[in-house]
């Protein structure tokens, strides 16, 4: 049991004995105001403002915060006033047990409004005076380490309340050792069950690694012996809820977030951090783009320190950090480095400074802001830096992870408007669906009755339920398109022997569907639809008494029958019709269709050099043509060749966009000092609509040549 004598015996290593003194008078009056009162757990009450009054001593902080974490709870929970709190203690611990006070009654999770409401006090009384938030979060780490006597729904309520708010704030501050702490008590009070698994896979994965992380350990630790530099190198654990975070947030594995190798080292000065990064970089391959320097730039929270991946032995991946002794005090303590390390200058009034620049940026906010809730958002997006905040048309609050696309918004809206979606506007402006947001954008999204998710969207959507909804619909969709394709394909190539699906006997289709082991008519139609199976080899099969003819067509034009009867290619397939990347074909272009196993039908145009290759295997081709009432835009490269000139990408781009189409990619080919070649990757309609927009860049007095790429 920790008891008075404890704390003032902590207290005489760093405190005047006068401030030692009053702490002393605080327990007494504390003792006296809550005698009788017992917590949830038994004990008498007392107990608790000493435990916090001890978690404020670890970090050195000054008499009058001790004093007031002694008493926090005096004015909510007894007889006393504010006032006589001012009198015997004085103006400032009064204030500051006012302060947690008010910050008692605050609730999360009721109603918006008044959720709003509070956070904007507490944030408000910690911005007058910072130790107010101090105290606060110490209480709350004292009540989740005793979470355990509480009823479970009051303990669910306390801990979400600690993982959405206090745990954030004490990561605006720097104070890294108590956030992990008050996640990972939150998390497993929140998540019992999840938690309990997660550390036994921690556990396990522990002890079959032990071998590798000492033999990295080692290795680090013989070359800054070799290059005498002098580093303390230590083995990193992560940390439950950072682990459930990523594994939840982006949608990985256990193995895939925990299966890097993590290491600290800790040197004296920075001159040595650039050195041992270097000597680092020397033993080990580092991973390009990810060297981050945040001591040359730390975060808004003040961090600082070196982090670089690289390849370990056998490949296994490793993250370092490097930083100073006192870059590392900082980045345990955060603010709270300001009472403990008071000696050692430098570092920690840097992080008291920016603490006091963000609390000053909160009151000008608070200032601007139309109301609570409006001011809530905006605190919010200074402290979940890992999220982004965007504004749906109607005005309500999305939250989603950093680097969320369009995409990922429309599905967190709801699936039926990812599933549907073919535009956005961002800020009233056109957007391509892989945009990415940023906080405060208002999107909306635009969609279209017919439409459905791309295959591409998968390259960028970061969410796991744009993900699995993309995947889900993709997978039904591609059996439901192929089945569909499949029955033109068979009818078309039964209609050159006079016969037609829907006549074909039902014994004589069962008949076949025995012979090649398939349940029912479906499996075969995909089967062809896919490219497994040719439509002119099935129908002959179903054709027998025209057996001689069949074969006679099948040894001349075989698969691809007569013309007439072209296959017509709306452009509404699907996936199992895909257009070449070679040669682009668009409505209007002469086409080729070429059966692909497994993927349907490719188009590429007929003047497409790969064409030629393809010809050697004319059973694999099929004859196609646009239908009347083709739909879509499809993707044509065009080269415009423009005289070196400030502006004249913008230029051209705007004359593409004003006649409707969209770019989806430039690249800039070649450069001498006359002239440059784009290229230009446009989403047209038709040949019509590209023979208009190449109209509108030749009178463009810049514009040398303009040629459409292909294959
Ligand atoms: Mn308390």
């Amino acid at each position: 049991m920790f008891l008075i004598g404890d704390l003032t015996a902590m207290l005489d290593t760093y405190l005047e004995p006068n401030q030692v003194e009053q702490v002393q008078r605080a327990y007494e009056f504390g003792a006296r105001a809550h005698a009788g009162q017992r917590r949830m757990s038994g004990e008498p009450y007392i107990y608790h403002p000493l435990a916090v009054a001890r978690i404020l001593a670890e970090m050195h902080m000054d008499g009058q915060s001790i004093t007031a974490a002694l008493l926090h709870d005096v004015i909510e929970d007894t007889a006393t006033a504010k006032e006589q709190l001012a009198t015997d203690f004085g103006d400032e611990v009064a204030e500051v047990v006012d302060g947690v006070s008010k910050l008692t009654h605050f609730k999360f999770g009721t109603r918006a409004e008044a959720q709003a409401e509070n956070f904007r006090k507490m944030l408000l009384a910690m911005a007058r005076d910072i130790r107010v938030i101090l105290v606060k979060l110490a209480d709350r780490l004292h009540n989740m380490r005793t979470l355990g006597a509480m009823p479970t729904d009051k303990r669910r309520r306390i801990a979400r309340e600690t993982l959405e708010i206090y745990a954030p704030i004490a990561n605006r501050l720097g104070m890294n050792s108590l956030r992990l702490e008050l996640e990972d008590l939150g998390f497993s009070s929140l998540y019992p069950m999840r938690y309990r698994i997660l550390a036994e896979s921690v556990k396990r994965a522990r002890g079959n690694r032990k071998e590798v992380v000492r033999q990295i350990e080692n290795s680090l630790k013989r070359r800054l012996r070799e290059e005498e530099l002098p580093g303390e190198v230590i083995g990193r654990e992560k940390y439950l809820y950072s682990i459930y975070k990523k594994m939840k947030n982006k949608a990985l594995s256990f193995n895939e977030v925990t299966d890097v190798y993590a290491f600290r080292i800790i040197v004296d000065s920075v001159d040595q951090c650039y050195r041992v990064l270097g000597a680092v970089h020397n033993l080990y391959k580092p991973v390009p783009g990810r060297f981050k320097d945040y001591i040359a730039l730390p975060k808004a929270n003040g961090y600082q320190s070196l982090h670089t991946s690289l390849f370990g032995p056998y490949g296994v991946p490793i993250e370092v950090q490097i930083r100073t002794k006192d870059m590392d005090k900082i980045s345990s303590a955060g603010i709270a480095a300001h009472w403990l390390y008071k000696s050692s200058d430098g570092g920690g009034s840097s992080t008291q400074k920016r603490a006091n620049e963000w609390l000053r940026g909160l009151l000008e906010m608070q200032m601007n802001a139309g109301n609570s809730l409006e001011f809530l958002e905006n605190v919010k997006i200074d402290l979940f830096p890992d999220e982004v905040y965007v504004f749906t048309p109607k005005g309500k609050i999305m939250e989603l992870p950093r680097d969320a696309t369009v995409v990922d918004f429309a599905f967190a809206v709801h699936t039926d408007v990812g599933n549907s979606c073919v535009a956005a506007k961002v800020d009233h402006r056109r957007a391509s669906l892989s945009t990415t947001l940023h906080n405060g954008q208002y999107v909306e999204i635009i969609t279209a009755p017919g439409a459905r998710p791309n295959p591409a969207w998968l390259n960028f959507v970061v969410t796991a339920k744009a993900r699995s909804n993309i995947r889900h619909y993709l997978k039904n969709l591609k059996h439901d398109e192929s089945i569909e394709l499949g029955r033109r394909l068979l009818d078309k190539a039964l209609d050159s022997f006079n016969l037609s699906l829907q006549d074909m006997p039902a014994g004589v289709i069962g008949e076949l569907l025995h012979e090649y082991k398939l349940k029912i008519l479906n499996d075969l139609l995909e089967d062809i639809g896919l490219g497994n199976r040719m439509a002119v080899l099935v129908a002959r099969r179903l054709a027998p008494a025209t057996e001689g003819a069949v074969d006679d067509k099948i040894a001349g034009k075989q698969a691809r029958p007569g013309p007439g009867h072209p296959l017509a290619i709306k452009g509404t397939e699907g996936m199992v019709v895909t257009f070449a990347k070679c040669c682009r074909p668009i409505p209007g272009d002469p086409i080729l269709g070429f059966v692909s196993a497994g993927r349907g039908i490719v188009i590429h145009t007929d003047s497409c050099n790969n064409v030629a290759e393809f010809r050697k295997r004319p059973e694999k081709w099929i004859d196609v043509e646009w239908a009347s009432n083709v739909e879509g835009e499809f993707p044509v490269e065009i080269r415009v060749e423009v005289a070196n000139q400030r502006g004249v990408l913008a230029i051209v781009a705007a004359a593409i966009a004003e006649l409707g189409a969209n770019v989806e990619n430039v690249g800039i080919e070649e450069h001498d000092g006359m002239y440059t070649a784009i290229t230009f990757t446009l989403a047209v309609r038709n040949r019509v609509h590209l023979a208009k927009i190449l109209r509108r860049l030749r009178s463009i007095s810049v514009v040398v040549r303009i040629t459409r790429t292909k294959g």
